[in-house]
């Protein structure tokens, strides 16, 4: 229930003066639905507007405050031409420019010989000073209307910034004083204003200064939200380590698959391991996140824990987002597993009839203990003996919803969710907080690195001769094709003229892949790929993570410098996989940036993900993380991940203590705790990214 103290902040934007049927549209789309929303605005600029000035003071370009006599009003001559009114001081002359069909109003509202101050964008155009619809025409007994200073707000059509500001300082007059929910101690160190003091500020900047992440009231802020999140994330985890779950124990069946590999597990597979087993022995429903790069060997350590969980009886469930990936998934673990009587089926959307209910019929008795599979999983016909433990590669392809219908198939099911998306280590709070994360950060040996060169567009027919001599040897390639723009069809576009460029080159061998394309016809591709049939695969960003081509060894990015560092390297994880010698092309449009020189850099120096992780926050500041939202980073309004990742780790603290302590959050602290909760949502907001 949410706390009565919150009611005027939740209560709809139709409620604030002046927001009728017709602004409320507009302003939703610039906020929000409520009151809070609004209230939450943020300026991004201010505009300091000095005093009445002289007009012979006035500067080009700069927003600045007249006290002029309106002396003559210049009709237009055609409906194109704005209405002009002459304005002067005892200084000099300007005109007031107006478009639109409203003279006769205007003036009514100054009629000549009446004193005015105005105040707006200055300009020396061809036709003298002028300045465009002021920003303020007043009576100079009103002067005092006009802000000395004055924040600019987002905006949209039919409603100017300057209405949003007055809905902001009007949202600002309903905000009630908060109990307070942060530690004071911690307040008094940090220096942090309450929390009504920090919004009041934040729409009263007395200067650009006031716009930086790093001011007290705007981190405060942050914090605020950090310290909502965090709590959320830590009150779930603690739930769902109050479920009973399995108890499974290590057998031996582990320890013979593993003596059967042609290979010893890297320490940071062993540390995994031991983690899920540690997990297993506990009683408590697991959920861990296994994070590394494509090929640091997840898939095998989750196998392990697949056997264990045979070995106790139990039974396991591996789901992929695409039958390519499901299939290699199935070749990779029922060799190992089957040689030692564990059975493992594969179910995807092609299995129909007989075959079909022949596997549902094995996972439903037992006889099978392993189901590898796409969505097909969890349709409702498939029902399982003792499901204990859900696999998830690629987690983030998966909805919440679709995990979790997979683990109500059994009972307290433990959760391993698996990603190729490295995250850095400020930001794994952030995203996966409510998770236990194992990380596998180290490569299996014998890997050679691959050779990444970084090659001005114009040499692209070079690479392309170069990419011919190297498919008529029987090598294969990818080539990924840039995101130019938003739209999907024009990137599309894209790709196709360079296949079609490429074929005329290299020949019929020469596929295509999109994200336009139906599943199974990329499937369709991807696996004559797999297959060898196809040489060169060109490919929006839509590569199939973790697809396993051992035989592709040629990876060309087209226009580099438009990728994030953390989807470069992703992308070149692609190749390098198999024993031979591996290369990537980064081809990029001169003249480079700095930034983007610099990130072409660090992928040239370094094939760890955790590193280009890092590195690729810090070169993006927190502005552009796209990439990383969309890798699930949340939407903060206050919190930046990258000016406030000091913050991040103390909310996790404070909110692992406060869990400790007060898990019911019944203390005053507690309780003014819950009033923050509610304020920010999260909970509702994390209800819909549940692992479970
Ligand atoms: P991921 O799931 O992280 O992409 P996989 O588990 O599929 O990685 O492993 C990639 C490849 O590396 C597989 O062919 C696997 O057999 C092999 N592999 C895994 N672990 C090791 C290791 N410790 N040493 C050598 N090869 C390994
Ligand atoms: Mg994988």
């Amino acid at each position: 229930m949410r706390p009565e103290i919150l009611f005027p902040l939740f209560a709809p934007i139709g409620t604030l003066k002046g927001v009728g049927p017709r602004v409320a549209p507009l302003l939703e789309r610039v906020a929000g639905p409520i009151v809070r929303d609004v209230l939450w605005l943020q300026p991004h600029a201010v505009i300091e507007r000095a005093r009445a000035r002289r007009l012979s003071d006035a500067v080009d370009g700069r927003v600045m405050t007249f006290e002029v006599t309106i002396q003559d009003y210049q009709k237009p001559r055609s409906q194109a031409q704005p209405w002009r009114v002459q304005v002067a001081d005892d200084s000099g002359l300007m005109m007031l420019v107006f478009f639109g069909r409203f003279g006769d109003q205007l003036q009514q509202r100054h009629p000549v010989g009446a004193r005015r101050v105005v105040s707006g964008k200055v300009e020396e155009s061809k036709f003298g000073r002028q300045m465009v619809h002021p920003d303020y025409t007043v009576d100079p007994a009103k002067a005092d209307e006009i802000p000395d200073i004055e924040a600019v707000y987002p905006a949209t059509e039919g409603l100017p910034p300057r209405r949003v500001r007055a809905f902001a300082h009007e949202a600002l007059e309903r905000a009630p004083e908060m109990p307070e929910w942060q530690d004071p101690a911690f307040l008094a160190r940090e220096g942090f204003p309450n929390w009504r003091e920090a919004l009041s500020r934040l729409h009263n900047p007395t200067g650009e200064a006031d716009l930086s992440p790093l001011t007290p009231h705007r981190r405060r802020l942050a914090y605020d939200e950090l310290l909502a999140h965090q709590l959320a994330m830590a009150q779930r985890k603690a739930a769902r380590r109050r479920e009973p779950a399995a108890r499974i124990a290590a057998g031996g069946l582990a320890g013979r698959i593993r003596a059967d590999l042609p290979f010893a597990f890297t320490g940071a597979q062993e540390r995994a391991l031991a983690d899920i087993r540690a997990d297993f022995a506990a009683g408590e429903r697991m959920s861990r996140l296994v994070q590394g790069d494509v090929g640091s060997g997840k898939t095998v350590v989750a196998m392990c824990a697949m056997a264990d969980v045979a070995d106790s009886g139990g039974q396991s469930a591996l789901m992929a987002p695409t039958e390519i990936l499901a299939r290699q998934h199935f070749e990779t673990i029922s060799g190992p597993l089957g040689a030692h009587g564990v059975g493992v089926v594969l179910l995807t959307g092609r299995d129909k009839g007989a075959v079909r209910a022949e596997k549902l019929r094995a996972l439903a008795s037992g006889q099978a203990q392993v189901a590898v599979g796409t969505h097909a999983l969890f349709q409702d016909e498939v029902a399982f003996h003792r499901l204990q433990l859900v696999v998830i590669d690629e987690q983030h392809r998966f909805g919440v919803a679709e995990r979790q219908r997979l683990q109500a198939k059994g009972e307290a099911v433990h959760l391993i969710a698996m990603s190729a998306t490295p995250i850095p280590r400020t930001l794994e709070l952030t995203m996966y907080g409510d998770l236990d994360v194992s990380r596998i950060d180290e490569k299996p040996p014998g890997r050679t690195p691959v050779a990444t060169r970084a090659v001005p567009m114009g040499r692209v027919g070079e690479i392309v001769g170069r990419l011919r001599e190297a498919a008529q040897g029987g090598a294969q390639a990818f080539w990924i094709c840039p995101l130019v723009s938003e739209s999907e069809v024009s990137d599309l576009a894209a790709a196709e003229k360079r296949a079609l460029a490429l074929r005329k080159v290299i020949g019929p061998s020469v596929g295509l892949v999109h994200g336009k394309m139906p599943p199974a016809e990329k499937d369709a591709v991807m696996a004559d790929f797999a297959d060898g049939k196809v040489s060169v695969l060109v490919a929006t960003t839509v590569v199939e993570v973790g697809v396993n081509v051992p035989n592709a060894t040629i990876m060309v990015i087209e226009q580099a410098e438009r990728f994030g560092l953390a989807q470069l390297h992703q992308l070149r994880g692609r190749v390098g996989r198999g024993s031979r010698e591996s290369a990537c092309v980064l081809l990029y449009d001169p003249p480079l940036s700095e930034t983007a020189q610099q990130r072409l850099d660090i992928l040239r120096r370094t094939d760890d993900g955790f590193v280009i992780a890092e590195k690729d926050l810090e070169l993006r500041g927190g502005g552009d993380a796209l990439g990383l939202r969309q890798s699930g980073l949340p939407d903060y309004v206050f919190a930046d991940p990258f000016a406030h990742r000091e913050l991040i780790a103390i909310a996790g603290d404070d909110a692992r203590l406060v869990v400790a302590r007060d898990p019911e959050l019944k203390s005053a602290r507690g309780k003014a705790l819950q009033v923050l909760q509610e304020l920010f949502d999260w909970k509702a907001g994390l209800a819909l990214r549940d692992a479970g």
